[in-house]
């Protein structure tokens, strides 16, 4: 789950990291407000859950309440564009009024899980800013990495390893320090699965704090943190994955193709993903159904597979287990009869009760394109996918 940078902000700060001072506004005259609350000088800042909103003009810098305010009437309501939303954009219905900081440089901070080597990994460079994926790309070494040992939690010789490669000494390094050690506490107290501070600044008078901040958390711990499940925007969650989650379907995944997936298990999506691209195909979503033994279930998984407009064809591949292909037979003949284009749905079926999931498609009289093993699927998806 992701959270706005203003969220993030307050999740930091009660760990100890230093954030400008700043509220949200959601009209121009509140951001007027607290823009002259703030004493004039100030960053108007979209919030959106995507990055680059610098580039994207939704970071405006503005020295009195007036400016303030025009800045926050153009970014309010604009669907911003980023390299991180796609073409179409984010709505922005909420921007952060913050004090300016005057800064002297500008570098970069974060916490994320490693899973090549099972623990958190602190990162830094010197080269923060709205440069820092080029950096990654380009000079990889101007990036620093200490790997943290979860029991013995974050050392301070790892906060002097990381204050070297950013170039910061004395009372700078101190302050550093305190910062690195919040950061590392939140991301491990919330469960999160990044935290990311770019820029980290140290400001003209020698301040060093947080400009910018986003926070990712593990949806598997959500269970055990209210306060953070609380912070849920789902405006910025696509609709589709939204309403799977509601009616309880495990997961539905939104991808870039033109083929529909229904599939039962994490492994099954994968290598049925894997047989489409094979096959010269790509696929527009994914479902995973699981063990889900309700056909009002699977006729709702394939109505939101089916409503995603990318879709020109479906793949359905059910290996019954535990879940019963006559269930899954049954909802997509149901599916069919209730969809309003037709869209054609390839079906590879095994596993328990099978013969009783085909005599229910063949009696159906619908017209259920039909494979006997996965490679033999994907290639009629992606040519009845081409021929519509
Ligand atoms: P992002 O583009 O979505 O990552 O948004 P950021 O919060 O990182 O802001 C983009 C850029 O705006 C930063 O890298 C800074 O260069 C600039 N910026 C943001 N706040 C301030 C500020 O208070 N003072 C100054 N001088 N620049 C700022
Ligand atoms: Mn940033």
């Amino acid at each position: 789950m992701k959270v706005h940078e203003y969220q993030a902000k307050q999740i930091l700060a009660e760990f100890g990291v230093p954030v400008p001072q700043g509220r949200t506004a959601t009209t121009a005259a509140g951001a007027k407000e607290i823009a002259a609350s703030l004493g004039g000088r100030c960053v108007v800042k979209a919030q959106i859950h995507a990055g680059g909103r610098g580039k994207g003009g939704g970071v405006k810098l503005a020295n009195s309440p007036e400016e303030a305010e025009q800045a926050a009437s153009r970014i309010l309501g604009m669907q911003l564009v980023t390299h991180q939303t796609g073409p179409a954009g984010q709505k922005v219905k909420t921007v952060l009024v913050e004090e300016q900081m005057a800064v002297a440089r500008e570098l970069y901070l974060a916490v994320l899980i490693d899973g090549a080597i099972a623990r958190p990994v602190m990162m830094a460079s010197a080269a923060g800013g709205m440069e820092i994926e080029e950096v990654a790309a380009k000079t990889p070494e101007a990036i620093q990495r200490v790997s943290i040992d979860p029991v013995t939690g974050f050392q301070p010789h790892l906060a002097r390893e990381l204050c070297f490669a950013l170039g910061l000494t004395g009372d700078a390094m101190k302050q550093a320090t305190r910062l690195m050690s919040g950061l590392y506490d939140a991301f491990i107290a919330r469960d999160a699965s990044l935290a990311e501070i770019n820029p980290l600044v140290v400001t003209d008078d020698g301040r060093v704090l947080a400009l910018d901040a986003k926070m990712n958390f593990d949806d598997n711990a959500l269970f055990r943190h209210p306060e953070v499940q609380a912070l849920r925007d789902k405006d910025e969650e696509d609709p589709s994955e939204v309403e799977a989650q509601e009616k309880g379907i495990s997961n539905f995944i939104k991808l870039d193709g033109d083929i529909g997936c229904l599939v039962n298990g994490a492994g099954l999506a994968m290598a049925t993903m894997d047989s489409i691209k094979l096959a010269g195909g790509e696929p527009a979503n994914f479902l995973d159904i699981a063990t889900a033994n309700d056909v009002d279930k699977v006729v709702d998984a394939l109505m939101i597979i089916a409503r995603d407009p990318d879709v020109k064809a479906i793949l359905v591949n059910i290996f019954g287990g535990m879940a019963r292909v006559d269930v899954i037979a049954e909802g997509i003949i149901q599916a069919q009869r209730k969809m309003r284009k037709a869209i054609p749905v390839v079906a590879r079926l095994a596993g328990t009760n099978v013969e009783e999931g085909e005599r229910l498609i063949n009696e159906s009289g619908l017209p259920v394109i039909r494979a006997q093993d996965l490679g033999e699927a994907a290639k009629k998806a992606v040519a009845a996918a081409r021929a519509a």
